[in-house]
């Protein structure tokens, strides 16, 4: 069948996935839990399958209350969903849609451009300066909603506490929002975090399952706001897009303490590691606060299929609008191991 989509869609580049490698070790494409998930998620998994039959809680209840627990807020101030993907979706069709302006860094995350122009907005793009976002620019910029992504995706960079709350207060942005999906992996979690304005209704912060607990193929998430912006998004959502295996899996995952807190020594040390390894191999490395490493080279193509043909995929930077560059994710000791192979060929 010949047909055009609407116009405002035509100029759309599509999301690029990364490529998995032939085994889990040398999959370092897109910025998965290398230690994957706590061990209670089969568990929970396999006891909720007993009820696949029936439609899931749409509200996804009892997490969200645990979630509610967990960062201090009331229930009704957090949305959970499938994946923040999702989330960022709704927000953008609530917000921005028809003609609203939706605000990012240049790179982005590519969800956030995607969901503006889909959704029929303007996706306006403030270039990073110094590799992190230009705060200070981005908040003179009317816009609908304005993303900050802390610490940032491609470039794992960060903007202090400070920042981020001058930026929340003084923006001209209706909606401030802080995507958080690598906090945990940053110096200290819990002094970047803008948490704290998401529960005084000052921004909206988007979290994920998918990068600390390790659920990326169960695609969960969630956001914590004012509770009138939470209810906004309830009333436009599709009722069941949170799946039960995915709801037991998330609250197991949130139990286990243990388990999110060496991933997190895990990607730190490994991350340094990592690192050592490019720049001792003459490369320029961004230094990261994320479960990733953003390496420089002239060469990216070559780069990127060198370490393809030892097994390793890593993310090329084209695909995230940041060329002569590669995304790598923090490896498994085996992974390291090809890397370093890698390296001194
Ligand atoms: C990985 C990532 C997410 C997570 O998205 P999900 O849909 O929850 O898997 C969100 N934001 C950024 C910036 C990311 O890199």
């Amino acid at each position: 069948m010949k047909v055009q989509p609407r116009p405002w869609l035509t100029g759309l580049a599509p999301y690029v996935p990364g490529v998995h490698a032939v085994d889990d070790d040398g999959s370092l494409a897109s910025n998965e839990s290398s230690l994957g998930a706590s061990a209670a998620v089969a568990d929970a998994v396999a006891k909720a399958v007993a009820d696949v039959h029936r439609y899931p809680d749409p509200l996804a209840t009892e997490l969200r209350d645990a979630l509610a627990e967990e960062h201090g807020v009331a229930s009704e101030q957090v949305l959970v969903g499938n994946g923040s993907d999702e989330l960022i979706f709704l927000l953008a069709w609530a917000f921005a849609a028809h003609g609203g302006r939706v605000l990012c860094a240049d790179p982005a995350y590519r969800l956030d451009e995607i969901s503006a122009v889909v959704s029929g907005a303007e996706p306006v793009k403030v270039p990073l300066t110094g590799w992190r976002h230009d705060l200070e620019t981005m908040a003179g910029i009317e816009a609908d909603l304005a993303y900050v992504v802390n610490p940032h995706n491609p470039t794992g960079t960060v903007r202090s506490h400070d920042d981020i709350a001058r930026f929340v207060r003084t923006c001209r942005a209706r909606i401030p929002v802080v995507d958080e999906a690598y906090v945990d992996f940053a110096d200290d979690p819990e002094e970047s975090t803008a948490m704290g304005l998401a529960a005084a209704g000052e921004a909206v912060v988007l979290r994920t399952f998918s990068k600390v607990h390790g659920l990326a193929g169960l695609r969960l998430g969630y956001l914590v706001a004012d509770a009138g912006v939470v209810s906004v998004l309830e009333g436009i959502r599709a009722p069941f897009s949170v799946g039960r295996l995915t709801q037991a899996a998330g609250l197991a995952a949130l139990h286990d303490r243990d388990h999110r807190a060496r991933v997190r020594a895990h990607t730190r040390a490994y991350r340094d590691r990592l690192a050592e390894a490019f720049s001792s191999a003459g490369y320029e490395v961004v230094p990261s606060q994320a479960n990733f490493i953003l390496v420089l080279t002239s060469d990216e193509p070559a780069l990127a299929a060198h370490l393809a043909r030892h097994g390793v995929s890593v993310r090329p930077g084209a695909a995230l609008g940041i060329p002569g560059a590669v995304r790598v994710s923090v490896p498994t000791e085996e992974g390291l191991r090809r890397v370093h192979h890698a390296l001194r060929r």
